[in-house]
């Protein structure tokens, strides 16, 4: 292709489709885009955003393409995210255009923010004054730009005043540019005194951070080590270097906490990314990240695909979260993308945990991470004294769900004035009701899963498709009423028993269920850690990285939960789990305990957790993982099928079985029916690929399914690449 004028120019598109590759489209005579430009283009009867994309168009006559619409005024999408996207849908085996999607997620923000009008004062006097106007007056008169209802607002008058003052031409009419959705960090603020052990640490992490090439630190610290602090100076020297910064936090619940932590640090609040944002705010964070106005953002995984224009470090608190998986439309793992986005943009990586995925200690073990220790609690703070409860000698009173020795610690730090928390990971009153005279069990009549009830408000609901319904008085079996029985606890019936046993504590009930949403959490949560509650009961929720001072009991009502689901990394993924939540006690000094409910107190993960040996656990679990070729010495990818019915499910995934080619280094488990066999009315089968280390499972997964039957009617075929979940 030529610059010659004369000739019409085309380039591909990428569209927020699935589409296996950019469309070919023409540019207008006077038009100017290059690779990464944000465009409108026709799409069939409609017109998208795409991302103009690199590479040549298909060789068709440009004059036949149809042209692109409009380019919007917008920073073009960096080499480095577009080499990105190619990279994703590669690896994950997912549309291009798909992936291409999650960077438009704020069109609104394609177009520049827009001036607002301001008034700056003249050299006019009005007429006549009054008390009113002198007010506004008095502060107009430092010469700078005000908004109408801001200087109303500041001189505590109303809009007409400002408006007879104008009318008077008492001021011009200027235009005040966008501002800045957040202020700009100074790395010199607040920086904390820290420990050698937390310096060797920060040093390390800094130096790397300053170095600017690719590079991958395990930050491995306890609970309360300081980990936050010591990763803020990497933080510190990316900005020094003048780049962009990028913090991943699991849980947005957390975002609050975490960005007051960072403003007392930095002096300003770093931009916050997660789906609870207000549409306007979203666009504007968006706007200014691809600007480069924004230095930091403090996100959710999706904050990955922000157009960063140089971006410098990203750092992936609790690295070992579940919750960084994304398993809907495109399936990856936010820590391992975060990696990769390093990898190719040339930068730092940090992953911090207190407990972290085996995944990652092995690639510190073998070279490919440094990792960095922070073996001590922060100050004064001791880890608190884990005890196993076994529930075998000490079982709970009839009907109940909390030992004796658990309840009596309980009423031991009520006195004492101290907090504890109580945790079960399962929201509402009983994962299961059944009839006591028939045995008829409340199932989802579109999943293969019992109904929850929730007592509080009433309901039974399916926590798989949010189906529900009244909880009925009669059993619609056999009709008897009043004998449906609730069997086995959720957070709210602990809730019960706790206030049976201690009616004068001020307790809260913590889960995802609360009613008010993000902003109800977070109050509450702010109000244990000013010690307003005694007795916390609560889900994960509770679990992970918030600091309660005054909490020096934590109990965990079924630590046996989640130990026999068949998923490899169930002892992993318990010992994590238990160790945040321990972790919740004891972050000042004061005494502390945890106690663990369990059936079988001499499994591998309660000894680990009560002694504190770690090390002994993932060495155990390490070579567990290689001896049976499991991540991350050997790969897995899940293959879903669903389909409205549960034969076109299973011909379609046995035909996908039999279109497996041979190879030495990779193998076909299933199909098998899924354990989650239902879910929203649809009928699921699973098929199991495993390969060794250096297989390539990409290609021959690609081989698989355009060799397998084709998809038609209501099948629907999922690749989970690195599966974390297995139902
Ligand atoms: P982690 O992330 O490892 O759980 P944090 O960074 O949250 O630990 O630190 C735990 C507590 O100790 C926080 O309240 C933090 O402010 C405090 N802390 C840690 N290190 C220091 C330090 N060097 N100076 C002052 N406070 C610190
Ligand atoms: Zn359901």
């Amino acid at each position: 292709m030529t610059d010659d004028s004369s000739e019409t120019k085309a380039v591909p598109v990428l569209v927020p489709m699935p589409a296996e590759r950019a469309y070919s489209y023409a540019v207008p005579e006077g038009m100017h885009v290059v690779p990464g430009s944000i465009v409108r283009v026709p799409l069939g009867p409609r017109e998208v955003a795409g991302i103009v994309w690199d590479g040549e168009v298909e060789a068709l006559d440009p004059k036949r393409l149809r042209p692109i619409s409009h380019v919007f005024d917008c920073p073009p999408i960096g080499a480095e995210m577009r080499r990105f996207v190619d990279w994703i849908a590669a690896y994950t085996l997912s549309p291009p255009g798909m992936v291409a999607r999650m960077i438009l997620r704020a069109p609104e923000a394609f177009d520049p923010e827009p001036w607002t009008e301001g008034l700056r004062r003249v050299a006019i006097e009005p007429d006549r004054m009054t008390t009113a106007r002198t007010r506004v007056l008095e502060l107009a008169n430092d010469g700078l730009a005000w908004t109408r209802s801001g200087l109303a607002h500041a001189a505590g008058v109303s809009s007409t005043v400002i408006d007879g003052l104008k009318a008077q031409g008492a001021f011009e009419t200027v235009m005040i540019p966008p501002q800045p959705v957040v202020a700009a960090p100074d790395t010199g603020y607040a920086a904390a005194e820290l420990t050698p052990e937390q310096q060797a640490a920060a040093a390390m992490l800094r130096r790397s951070a300053a170095a600017g090439k690719f590079a991958v630190t395990l930050l491995d610290g306890v609970t309360g080590s300081g980990k936050t602090e010591v990763y803020f100076e990497a933080v510190s020297a990316a900005l020094d270097e003048g780049r962009q910064v990028l913090i991943l936090l699991p849980e947005i619940a957390l975002t609050q906490a975490f960005l007051e932590r960072f403003q007392d640090r930095f002096g300003a609040k770093p931009a916050e990314w997660h789906s609870d944002l207000a549409p306007r705010k979203r666009e504007r964070v968006w706007r200014q990240v691809a600007e480069g106005g924004v230095r930091v953002v403090a996100g959710a995984r999706s904050a990955l695909f922000l157009p960063f224009q140089k971006l410098g470090l990203i750092v992936v608190d609790e690295e070992h979260d579940p919750a960084y998986k994304q398993e809907d439309r495109v399936f990856y793992n936010a820590r391992d993308m975060a990696v990769v986005r390093g990898h190719i943009g040339g930068f730092p990586v940090v992953l911090a945990s207190a407990t972290p995925s085996v995944e990652s200690r092995v690639n510190a073990e073998q070279g490919r991470y440094a990792r960095t220790v922070l073996h001590a609690r922060f100050a004064e703070a001791a880890l608190p004294t884990i005890r196993p409860v076994d529930m075998r000698r000490a079982p709970p009173a009839r009907g109940g769900f909390l030992s004796p020795v658990l309840l009596s610690h309980m009423r031991d730090t009520l006195e004492r004035n101290e907090q504890s928390l109580l945790f079960l990971n399962r929201r509402g009153y009983a994962p299961l009701t059944l009839c006591r005279v028939c045995g008829h069990r409340f199932q989802c009549p579109s999943c293969s899963a019992w109904l929850v009830e929730h007592r509080f408000r009433g309901q039974l609901v399916c926590h798989h498709c949010g189906h529900n319904e009244k909880r009925p008085e009669a059993c619609p079996e056999c009709g008897t009423l009043d004998h449906l029985a609730a069997c086995g606890p959720g957070v709210e019936r602990i809730a019960e028993e706790v206030v049976g046993h201690f009616p004068d504590a001020r307790t809260i009930v913590l889960s995802s269920d609360i009613l008010g949403g993000v902003k109800r959490l977070r109050l509450e949560l702010a109000a244990i850690a000013n010690g307003e509650a005694d007795i916390v009961i609560g889900t994960q929720l509770v679990a992970k990285g918030h600091n309660f001072p005054n909490m020096t009991l934590v109990g965990v009502v079924d630590a046996d939960l989640g130990l026999a689901n068949g998923d490899p990394r169930a002892a992993e993924r318990t010992f994590q789990l238990l160790s945040q939540v321990t972790g919740r006690a004891g972050r000042t000094g004061k005494k502390s305990l945890g106690l663990l409910q369990t059936f079988q107190p001499e499994h591998p993960v309660m000894r680990a957790i009560v002694s504190g040996d770690a090390e002994a656990f993932y060495e155990r679990e390490i070579l567990e993982r290689e001896k049976a070729v499991l991540p991350p010495f050997g790969r897995l990818a899940g293959i879903i099928v669903s389909a409205a019915t549960r034969a076109e499910a299973e011909s379609h995934a046995r035909g996908l079985r039999r279109a497996a080619p041979v190879a030495r280094d990779i193998h076909v488990l299933g199909p098998a029916e899924a354990p989650l066999a239902l879910v929203a009315g649809r009928h699921r089968f699973r098929l199991l690929v495993q390969g060794e280390r250096r297989c390539d499972m990409q290609s021959y997964l690609r081989t698989l399914l355009a060799n397998g039957p084709k998809v038609r009617g209501s099948v629907r075929v999922q690749v989970d690449i690195d599966p974390q979940s297995f139902l």
